[in-house]
Parts: structure tokens; sequence; C-alpha cells
């Protein structure tokens, strides 16, 4: 998410702002604009949106400073139309942690309102916030209301949104931490469809921020769970013990024939017993489209590849195989090639795991009594 304008780096964090946001910005004013509206009026909606803008950036700050403090970085911050968004480099599993960077958004604008208020007292402007007279209101008393909604909507329950996070904290704090965001994420979805009725008759925004809390709520579920689900396997479980080496010296058409005779995609090439690389799927393609047919498999494999151990947690392999871009990893104990991590038997496994871990749900739920038969038995 980099396309935008860079506003530079405000406390060490890039500052962007995407271009749907200037899109947006150009179509109100525009819009305005169209209707008859004057110049004046134009700039000053502008000056309000932008404003708005700035206390949503604070509010993310507040977000990636808190996270700061318990030693999680943030990539970057960008200004979307629908909202801000700080991408912290991880969210805690600490309930506590999670909490406070959570609440620590919606504060920022408390504090606004907190410092706005004297100020717009002072200007004898107050009571038109009661009124609720838009027209009438002045520029202060606007960015009162509209901060002390923010904080009300972004306190709702739609994860991933911040009332959201501070749900999952919460639950986690009685429960394991999957089951939680399992909890938040339906709640999300939820909260996400009625976002989407409410803002149908609205608001297009509101429709708009419900797409993304729908997809953001399943997303980060599944990631929770994923996750969860990987913890302390390490590769030799995951990998494929049964795979087919190649020859170097091998022609392309040979290698072809390899590849249809069964699922394997990617072939780890060996010499005298030793991996000297990979011929990947995509490579054996580009090649026959070049019309190398009787080129050897040594000239078209790739030689950078990554070689994993097999005790390596299943977590890191992931990490190196999302890094290296490849769908295949060829997996060693000590020197010699035991077997291959694919991005697709990595996926069987986890359903595999899953479909278990159901069962075993289930079965504790079926039978209350059977911690207390095994400790008498
Ligand atoms: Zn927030």
């Amino acid at each position: 998410m980099k396309s935008g304008l860079y506003l530079g780096r405000w406390f060490g964090i890039d500052v962007i702002v995407h271009w749907t946001f200037l899109l947006m910005v150009a179509l109100l004013m525009a819009a305005q604009l169209l209707t008859g509206a004057s110049w004046a009026a134009v700039a000053g909606s502008t000056t309000l949106l932008m404003a708005v803008f700035l206390c949503v950036l604070m509010h993310e700050f507040g977000h990636a400073l808190t996270a700061r403090a318990f030693g999680i970085r943030t990539q970057d911050i960008t200004l979307l139309p629908i909202g801000g968004l700080a991408r912290l480099e991880r969210i805690p599993e600490n309930p506590w942690q999670e909490f406070w960077i959570a609440v620590a958004g919606p504060a920022v604008n408390v504090a606004i309102v907190a410092l706005l208020w004297p100020a717009a007292a002072v200007m004898g402007r107050v009571q038109d916030l009661w009124r609720g007279d838009l027209t009438a209101v002045s520029f202060l008393t606007q960015l009162i209301s509209i901060n002390a909604t923010l904080v009300a909507f972004n306190l709702l329950p739609a994860f991933p949104m911040d009332g959201g996070r501070v749900l999952r904290a919460v639950l986690a704090m009685f429960m394991p931490y999957a089951k939680a965001t399992n909890i938040a994420a339906s709640c999300g979805q939820f909260m996400a469809v009625l976002f989407g009725i409410v803002g149908f008759f609205t608001n297009w925004m509101l429709m708009l921020v419900a797409f993304f809390v729908y997809f953001a709520a399943r997303g980060e579920a599944q990631h929770v769970q994923t996750r969860s689900l990987v913890r302390g396997a390490r590769v030799r479980e995951a990998m494929v013990p049964r795979f087919r080496g190649l020859d170097p010296g091998m022609s392309l058409r040979a290698a072809v024939e390899e590849l249809l005779a069964d699922h394997q995609q990617d072939f780890p090439v060996v010499e005298r017993g030793k991996v000297i690389g990979v011929l990947h799927r995509v490579d054996l393609f580009a090649g026959l489209a070049q019309g190398r047919c009787d080129a050897t498999v040594r000239e078209v494999m790739a030689r950078d590849c990554q070689f994993i151990d097999e005790s390596m947690p299943l977590d890191q392999a992931f990490a190196v195989m999302q890094q290296s871009g490849r769908s295949m990893l060829p997996v060693l104990h000590g020197h010699s090639l035991v077997g291959v991590l694919t991005s697709d038997n990595i996926e069987e496994w986890l359903m595999v795991r899953a479909a278990l871990r159901q069962n075993a749900e289930r079965n504790a739920m079926d039978k209350p009594g059977k911690y207390a038969d095994s400790l008498t038995a």
C-alpha cells in the first residue's frame, strides 16, 4: 500500500496519503463547485476535511506509538478515504498489550475533544453543538462532534476495528487466543453486515467500511487459526517424503515426462547424491516456450535454491518460502535430501490438522467426564 503521496517520516514512521484519498478530496470539491457552492464554502469544507484527517492521523499514531512502547514497530501509516491504517509489524498475543494498543487510538480523539471543548466554550459556541444545526455550528464544534463520533464508531465491536480488538483482548484473558479471535471475528462479520445494510440506505462510505471489516475479520481469523495450527510443528511433519529428483544432464523433453507423470511440480536436481539446484515448473515452461526442448535441466534450473533443515520450525520455513517466492524448498537432514516442502502440501497438512483438532474439541465437549476418568484410571 505504498502508492500515494509520501508525507515523510514522522516519529520514525512513514506517512502516506493513498491516491484514492486524494481522488476523494478532488471529487468532493468538484461536486460542490458543480452544485453552485462558492469557492469560500469549498475551501471551508476542504479545510474541515483536512482537519478531520489530521485527527485520524493522530489516532493512528496513538496506536503506533503505544505499540512501540511494547517493542512493536509500525511499517507505515496510510490515509485512506475510509480512515487511517497503521501497519503494525505484528499484533501482540498478549491480551493486555493488544488492549492498550487498541484503546490508544480512540483515546487520542477523546484528548482532542477535551482540548477543543474549552476552546469552543471560550468562543461561546458550545451551545451550537446541542442544537445540532450543521449550517450554524462553527468549525471547532464540528470538529468536536466528528471526533466524538470517531470514538463511538471505532469502539463498536467490529473486529478488526479498535472496539473489536478490545473485545478479542478481553475474551483472550479468559479463553484460548484462537477461540477469542473466532468469536470476535464472527461478531465483526455480523457488525459488517449491519454496516452494509445501514450504509445502503444512508452512506456509501459505510458500505466500503462494511466490506473492509467483513473480509479483514475473516482474513485475520484464518491467519490466527493457521498460526495456532503451525505452532510447535517441525518441517518434517509437513514435508513430502516421497518425491523424485532429476539428473542435471537430463533434457527438458524428458523432464516434461517426469512432470506429467504425477502431481509433482518442482524437482530437486541431484548430482552424486547432492542437491545442486531446483527445476521449477515455471522455468521448465519458460525453457519450452523458447524452443529449448533439448537443453539440459542444468541450464534451466534455479541454482540459488534455499535449503531448510527438517528440524526447522514450520512457521520459520513458511517465512523462508514466502521471502524466496518459491512454492517448493528442498529439505535436508544433515547433508542428505530427505524431502521437499511445498505450499500445496502445507495447505493439505493444515487441513488435516484442523480436522483433527475439530474432532478433539468435539470429543472434549461430548465427554465432560473424560479427564476425571483418565485421572482415576
Ligand atoms: Zn484505531
